[in-house]
């Protein structure tokens, strides 16, 4: 259980596994690192300078020599003591100056002050500079964000997530929340005040301008979390209309097998992309048909992973042939397909019309017409993906953000709706609509990790005047 060991010093490899120009060693630790600086060093460290040293083994030979630095608590990344080692980006040298470390650490022979030092957790360090206050939940998991970011878009609003964009648009959402809760907790304090004094108060419009706010809010978080985790998008429709060779278009690459033989595309083939600096993540079908028209097992176990793909998908492009649109075969399996896909839950299906160099004859109403061959209608296409999204431009104001945000900054939503019907509703107990805003106000502090009601509390007595 990591948590029951959060007072442990730990230290860590900071830079990538394998070679590298720079290597670092970070130690984090609860506990003043005096005494493991002068085991290492013989000397001690003038705090947040850079030291040009020999780093030397247990029996005083020369490992390495780079740079200590020596960041004492509060002061410090984590919020904890914090040693860094800059080496060499040797992986056998930095394993022998991380055992160099671990061993100096142990208390068997050297001075009592010295801590017991183990390897982190995965994100322990984060983990850490949380519980110190250095980061609220969100800046945390910016922080992996950042590390993780698979485009440039993406990486420049975890950057602004990390710089508290996302939190700083929570807070203020969770003040108004606590000025509202405040006027209604004193009411209830206090039976001869009523819903007259609510009134007066302005609770309706403070309510309504608070469900504005987080309205304004969950849209920008929704774009962070397709910012993060981008668009799955699936290409479906009949063998041999074109989707291997869409997919080859839109990816600017010879990725799936194009052939003139039907059923080809045995397997899903799946590619990431970007879009407008939105990642996306699009998966090629085996070919659409039902079980029953094909004997054979790969292509049936293909088969049945395309309508998985497709029930989870934020967008299908159900592909067409407009060569052979209009003859009765052709149509009737495109009428089965639109059917499963109907039947499979398909979000947003587009409908599109390929190889349209084959022929003039324009596609039926509201459908998007291209040809993957000449290039015609793909950047159409491409915007009609980002509509369908509900994406926009990543612009200055977006942060990234995650599912679980969406799903804390709805359950917000639903209990403001909730209060503003117990408002609405003559006669309805003031006690049901402090519940309410109170689970409001948890599910905001869920998202950033620090509801209490101490806060509340300070609110409440600091903003009213009691003995009036
Ligand atoms: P899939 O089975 O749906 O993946 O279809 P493929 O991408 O393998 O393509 C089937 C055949 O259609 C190939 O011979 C392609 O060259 C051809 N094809 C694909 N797109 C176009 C297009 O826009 N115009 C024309 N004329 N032929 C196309
Ligand atoms: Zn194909």
């Amino acid at each position: 259980n990591p948590l029951a060991t959060l007072d442990d010093p730990i230290l860590a490899l900071a830079t990538a596994p394998g070679r590298g120009a720079i290597g670092i060693v970070r130690i984090s630790s609860p506990q003043p690192l005096e005494g493991l600086i002068h085991a290492l060093f013989g000397q001690a460290l003038q705090p947040r300078h850079a030291h040009y040293l020999p780093f030397r083994d247990a029996a005083g030979q020369l490992l390495d020599q780079g740079l200590a630095l020596h960041f004492p608590a509060p002061h410090s990344a984590t919020g904890e003591h914090v040693l860094e080692l800059q080496a060499h980006g040797g992986p056998v040298l930095l394993d022998l100056l991380l055992a160099r470390c671990l061993e100096t650490a142990a208390p068997a022979e050297g001075p009592a002050a010295l801590p017991r030092l183990r390897l982190a957790d995965p994100g322990e360090f984060t983990r850490r500079a949380w519980l110190n206050g250095k980061l609220d939940l969100t800046q945390a998991e910016a922080v992996a964000d950042l590390i993780d970011a698979s485009t440039e878009a993406a990486a420049r609003s975890a950057s602004r997530a990390l710089a508290g964009a996302f939190s700083q648009g929570i807070a203020a959402l969770r003040e108004r929340l606590i000025e509202l809760r405040a006027l209604v907790e004193a009411t209830l304090d206090f039976p001869e005040e009523d819903l007259d004094f609510l009134e007066q108060a302005r609770a309706r419009p403070r309510l309504a301008a608070l469900e504005e706010a987080l309205a304004a809010l969950r849209a920008r978080a929704r774009q962070g979390v397709l910012l993060r985790d981008g668009l799955r998008v699936v290409l479906a429709g009949q063998p041999n209309v074109g989707k291997s060779s869409l997919l080859n278009a839109l990816a600017g690459a010879e990725r799936a097998i194009v052939t003139p033989i039907p059923g080809t595309t045995r397997d899903s083939i799946s590619e990431s992309l970007q879009i407008g600096g939105l990642p996306l993540h699009i998966t090629d079908t085996a070919g659409l048909r039902r079980d029953e028209d094909t004997a054979d097992e790969v292509e049936r176990l293909g088969i049945a992973r395309s309508w998985a793909a497709i029930a989870e998908a934020d967008a299908v492009i159900f592909l067409r042939d407009l060569g052979r649109r209009g003859q009765p075969e052709y149509d009737a399996a495109d009428a089965r397909i639109a059917a499963g896909l109907a039947e499979a839950g398909a979000h947003t299906v587009l409908a599109v019309w390929n190889k349209a160099d084959l022929l003039d004859t324009p596609p039926p109403e509201g459908a998007l017409s291209l040809s993957t061959r000449s290039g015609a209608g793909l950047e159409a296409l491409r915007q009609r993906l980002l509509q369908a999204a509900g994406a926009q431009p990543a612009g200055e104001g977006s942060f990234i953000a995650r599912a679980r945000h969406l799903d804390a900054l709805a359950a917000t939503a639903g209990h403001l709706a909730a209060a503003r019907a117990l408002l609405d509703a003559p006669g309805a107990p003031l006690e049901l609509l402090a519940e309410e805003l109170r689970a409001a106000h948890d599910a905001l502090g869920a998202i950033t990790g620090h509801t209490t009601a101490d806060e509340l509390l300070g609110e409440i007595f600091g903003r009213f005047c009691i003995g009036k």
